[in-house]
C-alpha cells in the first residue's frame, strides 16, 4: 500500500481562493478591510519566516496586516502594552502575538499575553476564554493548526466520526485544541504525552495519528496500523548530511508506506494553519462590526 498524499498547500490556497470575494463583500460592508496586527517580539529566524507567510497571504485575500516589531531586550510590560494598543486598535480586528516569545521573559509572559489578549480579537484562539468556548463546542475562533488539520481531513473526505484518533502532544497550542475538535466530530480521541506508557502500541490502534510532539521523525512506520491515516504537525529544522532540511514529527520515508494517507512537511499542515488564521481574521471582523459572515 502506498499513501495519499494529503496536499495542504493545493487545499489552503483553495480556501485563500475562497475567502477573496468574502473579504471583499466584507470591506464593502464595512468600508474598511479586516485587519490582523501581528507582534513580533525579538529575533527568531523560523519566526520571521512564519511572520511573512502570513503578512503575505493576509495581503493577497485583500486584508490589511500590520507587524509591530519589538526588540529582544522588550520587557514583558512592554509586550503586554503592544497588546493593550491592539485590543484598543479600531482598524485590527485580530491580534497574533507570534511565539515563542524570548526566554527571558520567564516561563509565563506567553500565557500572561493570552490573557490579556481581547478575545472578541483572538485569531489565534488561545485565550482562556477561547479555550473554554471550544471545550464546550461552541468556538467562535479555535486554534488554526488543529482548524487546519480538520479542514484538510473534512475536504479529503477522511472520515472522522467513529475513528480511533491518537493526538500525540497536549499543549494547549496545538495537542489539547486538536483532541478536542476530533471529539466534537465524534471521534474517539487518545492524547499522549512524554508519559505515555507504549506510546507505539496506543499509535499502532489508532485510525487517525496526529504527531504533534516537535520530536524529529519521532513516529516510525511500524507504530503505523495499515491504512490508517497519518497528519504530521511538525515542524523541525535539522542538518543533514551538511545541508539543513525541513521534518515533520513522523519519519515520512518509514510512515508513507504503511499509511492510506499522510501530510507532507513542508506542504501539509503548515499552509492550512495561515489559511484558517485568515478565516479567522475575517470571522472576528464580521463578529466586531455586526456583520453577518459571507458566504
Ligand atoms: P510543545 O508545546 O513542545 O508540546 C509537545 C508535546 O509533545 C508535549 O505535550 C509533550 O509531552 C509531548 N512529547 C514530547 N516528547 C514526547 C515523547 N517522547 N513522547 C510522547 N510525547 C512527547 O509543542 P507544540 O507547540 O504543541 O508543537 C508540536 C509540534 O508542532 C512542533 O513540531 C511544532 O513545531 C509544530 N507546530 C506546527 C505548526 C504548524 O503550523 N504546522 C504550528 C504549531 C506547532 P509533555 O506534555 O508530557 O511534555
Amino acid at each position: 500500500m502506498s499513501a495519499r498524499i494529503l496536499d495542504g498547500a493545493a487545499v489552503a490556497a483553495a480556501i485563500r481562493e475562497e475567502l477573496k470575494p468574502r473579504v471583499a463583500a466584507f470591506s464593502a460592508r464595512a468600508g474598511r478591510p479586516p485587519g490582523l496586527g501581528i507582534v513580533l517580539v525579538g529575533a527568531h529566524a523560523p519566526s520571521e519566516i512564519y511572520v511573512r507567510n502570513k503578512l503575505k497571504a493576509a495581503g493577497e485575500i485583500g486584508c490589511r496586516a500590520d507587524l509591530f516589531r519589538l526588540p529582544d531586550s522588550a520587557s514583558l510590560n512592554y509586550v503586554l502594552r503592544a497588546v493593550r494598543d491592539l485590543n484598543e486598535s479600531e482598524v485590527h480586528d485580530g491580534i497574533l502575538v507570534q511565539d515563542p516569545l524570548p526566554a527571558a521573559l520567564g516561563d509565563d509572559a506567553s500565557q500572561a499575553v493570552f490573557d490579556l489578549i481581547d478575545p472578541a480579537k483572538d485569531v489565534d484562539g488561545f485565550t482562556p476564554i477561547s479555550a473554554g468556548r471550544l471545550s464546550q463546542n461552541r468556538a467562535h475562533l479555535a486554534p488554526c493548526t488543529p482548524s487546519g488539520v480538520i479542514e484538510l481531513l473534512v475536504r479529503s473526505d477522511i472520515p472522522i466520526a467513529g475513528a480511533h484518533a491518537v493526538v500525540i502532544g497536549r499543549s494547549d497550542i496545538v495537542g489539547k485544541p486538536m483532541a478536542l475538535l476530533l471529539l466534537h466530530k465524534s471521534a474517539t480521541v487518545s492524547i499522549c504525552h512524554s508519559k505515555t506508557k507504549d506510546l507505539p502500541g496506543v499509535v499502532r490502534r489508532a485510525d487517525l495519528v496526529i504527531a504533534a510532539v516537535g520530536r524529529p521523525e519521532m513516529v516510525k512506520g511500524d507504530w503505523i496500523k495499515p491504512g490508517a491515516c497519518v497528519i504530521d504537525v511538525g515542524i523541525n529544522r535539522i542538518e543533514r548530511d551538511g545541508k539543513f532540511k525541513l521534518v515533520g514529527d513522523a519519519d515520512y520515508a518509514s510512515c508513507y508506506p504503511k499509511a492510506s494517507a499522510i501530510t507532507p512537511v513542508p506542504g501539509g499542515v503548515g499552509p492550512m494553519t495561515i489559511a484558517l488564521l485568515l478565516n479567522n481574521t475575517l470571522i472576528a471582523a464580521c463578529r466586531q462590526h455586526g456583520v453577518k459572515l459571507p458566504e
